[in-house]
């Protein structure tokens, strides 16, 4: 079987409960990319089994942390116990996250259901390696009618793999109906963002929905994800996306569940922002959902005056008594960075502002607590005093 020797600082690393290993902090190598390794301790010890990668700066992603060999079971295994999690959270919805990565000992491999169809993303070279397998599996245990492979991330190509979309199993339509709460949403898993849809903010529109009143603005709207699940909660909805495509799908998602309420255009958010202010208008609920501003350490500085930009300016645009929901998809900006920005902004726009809920990624992409890095998605609830 092949191996991988790793030094006292990766060995270290394995202690912390982290489950990569850094090029850096390889001592020795046995294999070839995409190979499931047994991983060696500097004393010969077998410290357990990970996915290797020979070109990606994480060679090493852990499987397991004992010496038995992995085999078909224990995917199996980790499968069902991903499965078996997402049924207890009653969650609502016929579109969810199955499968979470790390945070479901599968790292870099992301399943999505979409009705009766899976999507799926292998994100590293022994993840690629074993989709003909966990297809399979996949198949046994959840009996999907299709499963497509959106394994065109660009996160692919540090690993040397291409970008391609492929059908794996079955049949998957370019059209699927699928429901969130009372909203039924078209999804294109070939083409949409991520896989279709941000599956990660299903909670936070539930939690919004509770503060919405009066006129709401939804900034970053993509479909139209807060700006449905709020429109009955207020009189009045403006919903704002760069991309013309997202905002043909507001308006179609829109009349499809009957809000009558809600207008969509595609703008710059921080055109937009800046035109409303000199307009002088006011908004009793704002929604601010920016894509990630940090893709990475070098932009964080730049992200951080980003977020604080748009915040202020939507912090001036509410009235008293008014709540802005602001996220932060970075995990590169902490939730402790983003409350910090938020405050700075706050003064700036001479607000007083509460901190209502301070909330996450939904449940379904739950948080692996030894990898900093699947804690990405930060939510506050914002209220405006005065
Ligand atoms: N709120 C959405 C998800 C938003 S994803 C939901 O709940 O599903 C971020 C969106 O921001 C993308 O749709 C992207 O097209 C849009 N976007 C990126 N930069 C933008 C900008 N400067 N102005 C307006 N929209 C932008």
């Amino acid at each position: 079987m092949s191996t991988i020797t790793i030094k006292p600082r990766g060995e270290e690393r394995v202690r912390s409960g982290h489950p990569w290993i850094y090029k850096s902090d390889v001592a020795k190598v046995d294999a070839r990319g995409g190979d499931t390794v047994r991983v060696i301790g500097t004393r010969g010890r077998t410290l357990g089994h990970a996915l290797y990668s020979d070109r990606s700066e994480i060679a090493l992603r852990f499987i397991t942390h004992d010496a038995a060999p992995v085999e078909t079971s224990l995917w199996r295994r980790r499968l069902s116990q991903a499965i078996h999690f997402r049924d207890g959270l009653h969650l609502n919805a016929d579109a969810y996250r199955l499968v979470h990565g790390e945070a479901d000992l599968l790292p870099s491999l992301i399943v999505d259901r979409y009705g009766d169809h899976l999507v799926l993303q292998a994100l590293s070279q022994g993840m690629d390696r074993l989709v003909p397998e966990l297809t399979q599996l996949l198949v046994e245990l959840v009996r999907p009618l299709g499963i497509l492979a959106r394994n065109d991330p660009r996160v692919r190509l540090l690993e040397g793999l291409e970008q391609r979309v492929e059908l794996l199993y079955g049949t998957v339509p370019d059209q699927i109906d699928v429901r969130e709460g009372n909203v039924s949403y078209v999804v294109d898993p070939y083409h949409g963002q991520k896989t279709g849809l941000f599956l990660d903010q299903r909670e936070n529109r539930l939690a919004a929905a509770k503060y919405a009143r009066g006129r709401l603005l939804d900034a970053f709207s993509y479909n139209g994800g807060f700006a449905l699940a709020l429109a009955p909660h207020c009189d009045e909805v403006i919903a704002i996306d760069i991309s013309e495509d997202a905002v043909a799908r507001i308006v179609a998602n829109a009349a499809r569940n009957g809000l009558a309420n809600v207008r969509a255009h595609a703008m710059n958010v921080f055109d937009e922002l800046r035109e409303l202010e000199r307009r002088g208008e006011r908004f009793d609920t704002i929604v601010l959902d920016p894509p990630a501003f940090a893709k990475n350490k070098a932009s964080v500085t730049k992200a951080l005056s980003g977020y604080k930009e748009i915040n202020l300016r939507a912090l001036k645009l509410l009235t008293p008594g008014g709540f802005l929901i602001t996220c932060s998809c970075s995990y590169n900006v902490s939730e402790g960075d983003f409350a910090d920005l938020l405050a700075a902004a706050a003064a700036d726009a001479h607000a007083q502002i509460s901190v209502v809920e301070k909330r996450m990624q939904g449940r379904d992409h739950p948080v692996l607590i030894t990898v900093p890095e699947t804690f990405y998605l930060k939510c506050f609830v914002l209220r405006k005093l005065d």
